[in-house]
């Protein structure tokens, strides 16, 4: 099967707080050949979150039924909440040549690894551990002991980097998504990724020069 006109999967993890997620919207404002993943979640939206562009707000019911259906990639429970990857959107945007990133945390992320080795897995790391705590707390949106919980996940979850293919130290918004933008055109050049389209379209060349 020729696999190269399919779109590249980009999964942006890291812990909590490290800012995926801002480097995601930067990423996404510049470049409008780039897709994101609309996961669904059982928690409840924050203000000005909407439905189908943040989220899909799903009932923790819908949500098991989902998972039933087989209709998640990959799903997790991060901080008492229930995160999922809804599967038939992903897989139709890799199949129509969309290069799609996911923003999700590291349990789901090795999940997909699992599946799609082929997928870029970039880890996002704060400058240092006192900065992310900073962060945490500048969110506002945490109590102390939630607050304790994602700082004591995070130092675990560091540990996990040696699964990714790439790590980026999120000092600057604008120097970190500068990365990730030169890690995802060095992927779409990888001869594993292109050769049987270069080779397929030198066929073509050489038929032409012979027959026609
Ligand atoms: P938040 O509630 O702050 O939007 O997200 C909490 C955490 O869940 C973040 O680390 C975020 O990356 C992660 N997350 C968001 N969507 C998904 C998903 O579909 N799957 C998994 N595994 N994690 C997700």
């Amino acid at each position: 099967m020729n696999t190269n006109n399919r779109g590249v999967l980009i999964v942006i993890s890291g812990p909590s707080g490290a800012g995926k997620g801002t480097i995601c919207k930067a990423l996404l404002e510049k470049h409008k050949d780039l897709y994101l993943s609309v996961s669904a979640t059982t928690r409840s939206p924050r203000n000005g979150e909407v439905e189908g562009v943040n989220y899909y707000f799903l009932t923790r019911e819908h949500f098991q039924a989902q998972i039933n259906e087989n209709g998640f990639l990959e799903h997790a429970e991060v901080y008492g909440n229930c995160y999922g990857t809804p599967k038939a959107n992903v897989e139709q945007m890799l199949e129509d040549g969309k290069d799609v990133i996911l923003e999700i945390d590291i349990q789901g992320a090795l999940k997909v690894k699992e599946n799609f080795n082929e997928g870029v897995f970039i880890f996002v790391l704060p400058p240092s551990m006192e900065e992310l705590k900073q962060r945490i707390i500048k969110r506002g949106s945490e109590t102390k002991e939630s607050l304790m919980t994602r700082f004591k996940s995070a130092y675990q979850e560091i540990n996990y980097i040696s699964k990714y293919n790439y790590a980026v130290v999120n000092d600057t918004v604008e120097v970190a998504a500068s990365k990730v933008e030169a890690i995802i055109a060095a992927e779409k050049c990888r001869v594993d990724r292109i050769k049987d389209t270069i080779l397929d379209s030198k066929e073509g060349f050489i038929h032409e020069q012979l027959y026609d």
